[in-house]
This record gives structure tokens, C-alpha cells and sequence, in this order.
């Protein structure tokens, strides 16, 4: 596979102003490039906002059904195990529709790394309150806000805290610094898979202004001061301390 331009210079253009996927795959776009395994980076992506990626990332993609990426990639890495194989989704695809998938491959500790764009609402179908979505948070479901007494929320990483997985991180697409945590998350992962580690989860905790009705700056700093209080960012597990 040839890239017809460098990852590098990837445009965020078809996502909404202020999204976080278009940085998100900037980063992966450059790790790839960093770690020199663009001919075998195999990415499986969603239907939901994600999947405009197949438009920008010249990498060998995958359009997965919505919620089946995770056992898409596992599907492609045991046909192709030389591959470094990448399921990329929205939290609506990795905790809701596909959050049995995401659990039994971390229990496989099945050797592929997921990205996940936590967002906190579902994004490309309207902004619907979602599994993450915030206690009391304002959705297109949820005028009034999420009621906790009836709806849960959940945090995947706490879930994923006590297996026996190869690497589990949560970053935030904010600020010089909440990038480089990021993009260095992305890499230990694959890291991990080229090491044959087993299962390698990062969270990415991003903005949606167009479902938060936020301008992008504001969407940013909700990000970053209200997500991360629920979802805590940091590395949770890192087996044999890769660096
Ligand atoms: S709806 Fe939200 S997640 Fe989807 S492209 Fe727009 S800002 Fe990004």
C-alpha cells in the first residue's frame, strides 16, 4: 500500500468545527508514520462519525457494521498476524451497541489495539444521551438533564482496570499537553501489539460542539474540566512498564 500523501498532513475538513476525531486521527496518522508501519497498519472503523476517516487515512480500512469493529479487527488479525490492526469508534459503538464485543476480547486479551472516542453523547445520529453521557447532562434526549436515579453511566476503563490486558490508557484530545499524553497512549499501544502483548484499550476523552451546542472552545473546556472529572485520565495498565 502506498500512502499518497503523507499521514502528517491529514485535514480534518469533513468533521464538525472543533471535533476531536479529525486530531485524534492526526495522531494516529503520525505515530504510524513515526514507528514506520504504515504498510501495516490495518484500520477497522465504525459507521458512525468516524467513518469519514476512510476518506482521509490512506491506510488498509475496514468499514465495520456499527458496533462489530472490535470483532473485525480480532477477525483480520487472525487471518493476517503480521498486521498491526487498529479498531477506531465513537463510545456509542465501543460501550453501547459493541460494549460485549469491547469486554470479551479484553477477556481473550485478543492482540489488537481499540480506540475509543469518548465524547459523551451519540454524535452522528443527534446528540441522544448515551451509556457515557454525564449525571444530569443536557442531551437531544435529555432536555433536562440525565436523570442518575434511572440511567447509569459507565466507564469502560474502570471496567477494563482488573484484566489481565496488555495496555489500557485514558487521554484528552485538549491542549498541547492532553495531545502529546495522547499520542504517546497510541503509541505504547501499538507498541504493545507489535510485542504480541495481547488486548490495548486508549480512551480519548473529545469534544462534539455540534451535540454539546457549545462553541468549540467551550466544547474544549467541558472536555476538560467536566469530562475529566468523571473519567479521569491517565495509564491504567502497561504490562512490563513499556515506555
Ligand atoms: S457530530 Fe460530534 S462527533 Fe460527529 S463530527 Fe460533529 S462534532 Fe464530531
Amino acid at each position: 500500500m502506498k500512502l499518497k500523501r503523507p499521514a502528517s498532513v491529514f485535514s480534518s475538513a469533513g468533521f464538525c468545527p472543533g471535533c476531536g476525531h479529525g486530531l485524534a486521527a492526526r495522531l494516529i496518522g503520525e505515530v504510524s508514520e513515526e514507528m514506520g508501519i504504515n504498510e501495516k497498519l490495518v484500520t477497522v472503523i465504525d459507521v458512525a462519525c468516524c467513518s469519514f476517516n476512510i476518506d482521509y487515512w490512506n491506510f488498509d480500512t475496514i468499514m465495520a457494521a456499527h458496533g462489530r469493529d472490535v470483532p473485525t479487527a480480532v477477525g483480520v488479525k487472525h487471518i493476517r498476524p503480521d498486521s498491526i490492526v487498529m479498531a477506531y469508534m465513537g463510545d456509542g459503538a465501543a460501550y453501547a451497541i459493541g460494549m460485549a464485543e469491547t469486554i470479551h476480547a479484553a477477556l481473550r486479551n485478543d492482540n489488537i489495539c481499540v480506540v475509543v472516542i469518548n465524547n459523551s453523547v451519540f454524535g452522528m445520529t443527534g446528540g441522544q444521551m448515551a451509556p457515557t453521557s454525564l449525571p444530569g447532562q443536557k442531551t437531544a434526549t435529555s432536555p433536562n438533564g440525565k436523570d442518575p436515579k434511572r440511567y447509569g453511566t459507565i466507564s469502560a476503563v474502570e471496567l477494563l482496570k482488573n484484566m489481565d490486558i496488555a495496555y489500557l490508557a485514558r487521554g484528552e484530545l485538549v491542549g498541547v499537553a492532553g495531545m502529546n499524553k495522547s499520542k504517546s497512549m497510541i503509541r505504547k499501544a501499538f507498541a504493545h501489539q507489535m510485542a504480541g502483548d495481547g488486548f490495548s484499550m486508549v480512551e480519548l476523552l473529545s469534544p462534539c460542539p455540534t451535540n454539546l451546542n457549545m462553541t468549540p472552545g467551550k466544547a474544549k473546556e467541558y472536555v476538560h474540566t467536566e469530562l475529566t472529572k468523571f473519567y479521569p485520565v491517565g495509564e491504567f495498565i502497561n504490562k512490563g512498564g513499556n515506555d
